[in-house]
């Protein structure tokens, strides 16, 4: 499954990924877990944790803030 262009996170290639969503790419990963409504507080942390997509809800984050 690998094809050019690919996002190369790891959760790709697991069968039962731990979040919902890629952080890389915001692809669904596991469609089993529920889409969650994340409160902005959420959506700071995983910037802070310099995801481009959230995982829970595959939202794509501002990408403005500059490191920590
Ligand atoms: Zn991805
Ligand atoms: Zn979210």
């Amino acid at each position: 499954m690998a094809r050019p262009g690919t996002c190369a996170n790891f959760n790709h290639g697991k069968p039962s990924a731990p979040v919902r969503a890629c952080s890389m790419c915001g692809e669904v990963v596991n469609s089993g877990i529920p889409l969650k409504a994340c409160s902005e507080a959420k959506h700071d942390k995983e910037r802070r944790d310099r995801n481009v997509f959230c995982m829970d809800c595959g939202k794509r984050l501002a990408s403005d803030s500059r490191g920590l």
